[in-house]
């Protein structure tokens, strides 16, 4: 009889570890998450060679990882099982050795851009199309799906709308649902997802002045901020492209030089709708579709009915996209 209720309960503790399993997303599990900066070589058989740069080491559930950018793509990705040669240098040594990438011109051009309390950063890029912005910054609304479904129906084309979802920590740990339905247009191939880093906790008080505000609140652990929202991105399988979004577009010169010293490239906006901006030919527009901002979400819509919007590009073919010159209407290759 003890033997029956014995092998009962395990088959019921087994159903039920079976059920958990399967209604669960299966995450990873991050640790030893740290900044780690080297250059990574894989050969081909053909001769040839692709260069990595690596910017974190980590235990991605048991195994040794890095996360990598490709220089020239700016692709990044999870590298567990390393091929090639991995050489362990300063960020500045091997952005200087990779100068000539769109990675090393696009962080030269940041590093000139520190110095605004508002919208430092890259704001504008030089393509023949628009870059558009959605924030999600911690918010009490669900997302708001309404605008997103049509902004996807209002695209003129069956493809995939490229666009870029500035995250962070705190939403994505009180919004899991409407996290899994993002993907899964992403994976339903209605959106063309590129994923940034903006910051884990995100503070804001409708109380403080600006310059004790958002990111620069006293007391604010920089490096908390960008390495725990890359790891809480990593543990819901989003990999952090190569951009940071610094939360409210507010910095100070310290705090980004610290950002870029992580090797990552901040992101402003010249068309933060909202507020009043009107996107132009190449511009990094910002809309929250994170339910607190609905003005920026319609004016959004306005702009793709009136066809008043140039076409979206993905930031993370930004690297490969050929550039347009509207003085010669030559085609070039981006020198940002
Ligand atoms: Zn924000």
């Amino acid at each position: 009889m003890k033997h029956w209720i014995y092998k009962n309960r395990t088959h019921v503790f087994l159903a039920t570890v079976i059920i958990i399993v399967t209604i669960a997303p299966l995450y990873a599990k991050i640790s030893a998450y740290m900044p780690y900066y080297a250059l990574y070589t894989e050969s081909s058989p053909d001769g040839t060679y692709t260069r990595y740069i690596i910017l974190r080491q980590f235990k991605h559930n048991a195994t040794h990882a890095f996360l990598y950018v490709n220089p020239t793509t700016l692709h990044t990705g999870i590298l567990k099982h390393p091929q090639g040669t991995i050489v362990k240098d300063s960020l500045e040594n091997i952005i200087g050795q990779c100068a000539d990438t769109q990675y090393a011109k696009l962080y030269q051009k940041a590093l000139q851009k520190s110095k605004r309390m508002f919208n430092a950063g890259l704001t504008h890029f030089d393509i023949n199309g628009t870059i558009i912005s959605f924030d999600l910054c911690p918010s009490k609304r669900a997302i708001d799906s309404e605008f997103i479904e049509q902004f996807i129906a209002l695209q003129s084309n069956n493809l995939p709308v490229p666009v870029v979802v500035c995250i962070s920590g705190k939403w994505i740990q009180t919004h899991p649902e409407d996290l899994q339905w993002l993907k899964s247009l992403a994976y339903n191939r209605k959106l063309d997802i590129t994923w940034v880093n903006h910051s884990f906790t995100h503070f804001y008080s409708r109380k403080l002045p600006v310059k004790n505000n958002f990111i620069l609140k006293e007391g604010t652990s920089v490096s908390r901020e960008v390495l725990q929202n890359e790891v809480v991105m990593l543990e819901h399988n989003i990999i952090p492209a190569i951009f940071f979004r610094f939360p409210g577009l507010i910095s100070n010169q310290k705090i980004y030089e610290k950002v870029m010293g992580y090797g990552l490239i901040p992101l402003g906006a010249d068309a933060w709708l909202a507020k009043g901006k009107k996107p132009v030919t190449g511009s990094i527009i910002l809309v929250h579709p994170n339910g607190n901002e609905k003005k920026g979400t319609k004016l959004l819509l306005g702009h793709q009915q009136a066809g008043t919007l140039k076409n979206p590009v993905s930031l993370s073919m930004i690297g490969s996209i050929k550039q347009y010159s509207a003085n010669t209407t030559q085609v070039k290759q981006h020198s940002l």
